[in-house]
């Protein structure tokens, strides 16, 4: 029996015991379920099944089992790394459910939930979630790589937070996870699944949401294609070595082409935009961020008190899909000659530098043990690249190695103490 027959036989037997959708490639609506963030790396199974209930992946898993049909887990795409080209894939997005217990002020987070998810279920209780720059990442992914969040310095890992998983086995078993399979729980908690298992449940801690300043100083540091001024970048490594724990920034460095659509601030400018985000009142935001506004004037500066709900207007990353590939670095410290040559960037292919400074309560000890990666880092220094979708999706090998933006975080390469897989995404190479 070729794959694809075993592949069939098992879409006859899961059409009859699965209640959410099962889908041929020639099924109208096979290519909207394999929807993803990632748009440099495509899914092109035999099948795709969405789970509707938790049931539905105890199914898949113990009928795929049974057939010799290998899995593939989908959630939103912002973490892909590769394209499943055969067997099942298994979408998660409908075991969105979110169910906040105000009095434990812990959320149960389906396997398929958003940050935003968790966000709109948190809110009425005045509580909130260790989410990240933006809303649309999945909750469950997001933590199983740590998770860092928007006060991660204040907040500590995402990970830390997390009480227990509910988990359907490779053979399709449902088992809680937790503090008492030490060994498993650490795993789940920085590294993620090993035995093509699925979260179809998370109960962790949330936070309160207290009060917020948050926002962006955006500074000119000169024109693309010239080399630009660095000073911004090395007030930023000067002004984070004295930083209290309530705060946590992000520098981002990019240049903008010439063209018309961008707002003319940004056309043909190089831009250090340092991205706020501050447990505290007005005046010790303004008190802490002083000395980053004397060093120039931003050309936009956008700090100033916010309802939580905001808060991915503190680092304005665009929400809307791309094909791309992000590689990063764990330092120790900001090599001054590397934040010289950053400022400078030329090529050879085009890349946006994020360097957000960790430290603070990511740095505390574990107190369960976990395998997160960058508790003895100070900085992780990420950087992202667009793809050719065209090549990637075809022959991701070929597009990693055109657009692999990995060359410029090399001069941050002497600090180096790891790499957190999380913000590893991307078309690689394996197919
Ligand atoms: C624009 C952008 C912004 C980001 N911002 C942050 C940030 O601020 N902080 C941070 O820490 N990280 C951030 N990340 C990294 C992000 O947390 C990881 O890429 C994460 O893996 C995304 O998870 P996902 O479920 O959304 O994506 P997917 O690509 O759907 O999943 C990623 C991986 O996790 C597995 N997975 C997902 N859900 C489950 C589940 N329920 N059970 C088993 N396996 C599962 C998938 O199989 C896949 O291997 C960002 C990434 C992007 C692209």
């Amino acid at each position: 029996m070729t794959l694809s027959n075993a592949a069939s036989g098992l879409a006859g037997a899961l059409a009859d015991s699965v209640a959410g959708p099962v889908l041929l490639p020639d099924d109208s609506g096979f290519t909207e379920e394999l929807a993803s963030f990632q748009l440099g790396l495509r899914h092109q199974p035999d099948l795709v099944v969405g789970a509707r209930r938790v049931a539905d992946v105890r199914t898949v898993l113990q009928l795929a089992g049974e057939h010799g049909v290998p899995v593939t887990v989908h959630n939103t795409g912002h973490g892909m790394r590769f394209s499943a080209d055969e067997g099942v894939v298994l979408t998660l997005r409908r075991l969105n459910g979110v169910l906040i217990d105000p009095a434990t002020r812990t959320a149960r987070v389906g396997g398929g939930a958003t940050w935003n998810d968790v966000m709109a279920a948190a809110a009425p209780h005045g509580l909130v979630p260790p989410s990240g720059s933006l809303g649309c990442v999945g909750a469950v992914g997001y933590t199983l790589g740590g998770g860092i969040s928007l006060l991660a310095r204040s907040d500590g890992w995402a990970s830390d937070l997390v009480r227990s998983f509910t988990v359907v086995t490779e053979d399709g078993e449902e088992r809680e996870v937790g503090p008492d399979d030490a060994e498993w729980f650490a795993q789940l908690r920085g590294s993620g699944p090993v035995r093509g298992e699925v979260v179809t449940e998370m109960t962790i801690g949330l936070l309160p949401e207290g009060r917020l300043q948050g926002g962006g100083l955006t500074f000119d540091i000169g024109a693309t294609g010239a080399e630009g001024d660095p000073a911004v970048l090395h007030a930023f490594r000067e002004w984070t070595a004295e930083l209290p724990d309530e705060l946590t920034s992000t520098l981002r460095v990019m240049s903008f082409p010439d063209l018309d659509y961008l707002p003319p601030m940004l056309r043909g400018r190089r831009i250090a935009r340092v991205a706020v985000a501050l447990r505290g009142t007005e005046e010790d935001a303004e008190r802490l961020v002083a000395p980053l506004r004397k060093v120039a004037q931003p050309i936009e500066d956008t700090l100033a008190p916010m309802p939580f709900a905001e808060y991915p207007r503190v680092h304005a990353e665009p929400d809307n899909p791309g094909p791309f590939i992000g590689e990063n670095l764990l330092v120790d410290a900001l090599d001054v000659t590397a934040l010289e040559n950053l400022a400078r960037l030329t090529g050879p292919t085009m890349v946006i530098v994020n360097i957000r400074h960790l430290g603070g309560a990511l740095a505390r000890p574990a107190a369960v043990p976990d395998t997160v990666q960058g508790r003895d880092a100070q900085y992780l220094v990420a950087a992202v690249a667009p793809v050719d979708p065209l090549v990637s999706v075809t022959h991701p090998g070929a597009a990693y190695d055109q657009a692999n933006p990995g060359w410029a975080l090399e001069p941050f390469g002497t600090a180096k103490v790891g790499v957190s897989p999380g913000f590893s995404v991307g078309p690689r190479g394996r197919s």
